[in-house]
C-alpha cells in the first residue's frame, strides 16, 4: 500500500491577474514550508470562477514559478475540470445545505452586519424553505445556532484562532448565483482529495479557516494544519492585489528573479541581504525560513 507522505503542501493562485509581490510572498512561504519539511508542494490553478478567470494567466503563473525554480510535484490541477468532485461533495451535505432566493440587495438590507472578509451576513430568510414567489438562486450551507458555533484552531504563524460561525460568517455559499462552485467549497474537496496536509497561505484567508474546518467536519475529511502569512500592503494600507494596482513580477533574467525572491523574502521577515543566483537565494531561504517557524512556535509556547 502506498504511504502517505508526511507533508504536502501546496500553492493554489487564481488566475484572475498576473502574480504580483503580494501572491509571491505566498508563493514563497508555502514553497519553503514544503522543502523545509522534505515534503510534496503541489499547484492548483483555482479558475473555479471562469467568469474572472483571465485567458493565459495561469500559464503566466507556471511559467514564472518555473523560471523562479519553484518546481512543483505532480501534475497542476484545474479546479474549472472538477465540477464532478465539487458535486459529489454537496450531495453528501444533505440537510446542512439548502437552496436561496435572495438576493444581494436583500441581503444588505437586513443589516446583520458584514463578516470580516466584507461579505454580508446571511439573514436566515430560505433556511426553512423558499419564499412565496422566489426562485432558487444560490446553494448555501447552514452554520450551527450561536452558542454552538464556536470554531477554534491554532494557526502555526498567527498562534490560536477563535471564530463564531453564525456571527462572524453566517450561513454561507456553496454554489453561487452565477452558476459556478463557490471558493470555500472547492478548495475544502481539492486540499482533502490531493492529500494536503499543510495549508500556508496568507493572512487574509485567516477568517476563511473555520468556515472550511466546518466543512472538513461536515463532510467526514481531515483538517490539515494551517500557516498564514501577513499580507503586504501598500502605502494607502491596502492589501497589494490587482484591484490596487499591484504591478505584475515578471523578471527578464536571473538577477531579476533573484530580486524577486528577496522581495518576497523581505516580505515574510527572513534575513536573507542578498544572494549572487537562484541556487544560492534557496540553499539560504530554506533554512531561514525553518529557523524563522522554530522562533514563532517557541514564542507561541510562551
Ligand atoms: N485562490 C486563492 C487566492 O488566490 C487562494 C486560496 C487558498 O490558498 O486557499 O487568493
Amino acid at each position: 500500500m502506498a504511504t502517505q507522505p508526511a507533508y504536502t503542501g501546496r500553492f493554489a493562485p487564481s488566475p484572475t491577474g498576473p502574480l504580483h509581490a503580494g501572491s509571491m510572498v505566498a508563493a514563497l512561504a508555502s514553497y519553503l514550508d514544503a522543502r523545509a519539511h522534505h515534503g510534496r508542494w503541489l499547484v492548483r490553478i483555482e479558475d473555479v470562477d471562469e467568469g474572472r478567470s483571465v485567458a493565459g494567466t495561469a500559464d503566466d503563473m507556471l511559467g514564472l514559478l518555473h523560471q523562479l525554480g519553484m518546481q512543483w510535484d505532480g501534475d497542476v490541477v484545474w479546479q474549472s475540470r472538477r465540477g464532478a468532485l465539487y458535486q459529489a461533495a454537496f450531495d453528501q451535505l444533505g440537510f446542512h445545505a439548502y437552496p436561496c432566493g435572495c438576493n444581494r440587495r436583500e441581503i444588505a438590507d437586513s443589516r446583520l452586519g458584514t463578516a470580516p472578509d466584507g461579505s454580508a451576513i446571511y439573514p436566515g430568510t430560505c433556511r426553512q424553505g423558499l419564499g412565496a414567489g422566489k426562485s432558487m438562486r444560490s446553494l448555501r450551507l447552514r452554520v450551527p445556532e450561536a452558542g454552538a458555533d464556536l470554531i477554534e484552531f491554532a494557526d502555526r504563524f498567527a498562534g490560536p484562532i477563535a471564530h463564531h460561525l453564525a456571527q462572524d460568517a453566517g450561513d454561507f455559499v456553496l454554489k453561487r448565483a452565477d452558476g459556478f462552485w463557490a471558493y470555500q467549497l472547492a478548495v475544502v474537496v481539492d486540499d482533502a482529495q490531493q492529500g494536503v496536509t499543510d495549508i500556508v497561505r496568507g493572512a487574509d484567508l485567516l477568517d476563511s479557516t473555520p468556515r472550511q474546518i466546518y466543512l472538513q467536519r461536515l463532510l467526514g475529511l481531515p483538517t490539515p494544519r494551517y500557516l498564514h502569512v501577513p499580507v503586504l500592503r501598500n502605502e494607502h494600507g491596502e492589501k497589494l492585489s490587482k484591484q490596487t494596482g499591484a504591478a505584475a513580477v515578471a523578471p527578464r533574467n536571473e538577477a531579476e528573479a533573484v530580486a524577486v525572491l528577496l522581495a518576497a523574502a523581505r516580505g515574510l521577515a527572513l534575513p536573507l541581504e542578498r544572494a549572487g543566483s537562484l541556487a544560492g537565494f534557496w540553499r539560504a531561504a530554506v533554512p531561514a525560513w525553518a529557523a524563522l517557524l522554530q522562533d514563532r512556535a517557541d514564542e507561541l509556547c510562551d
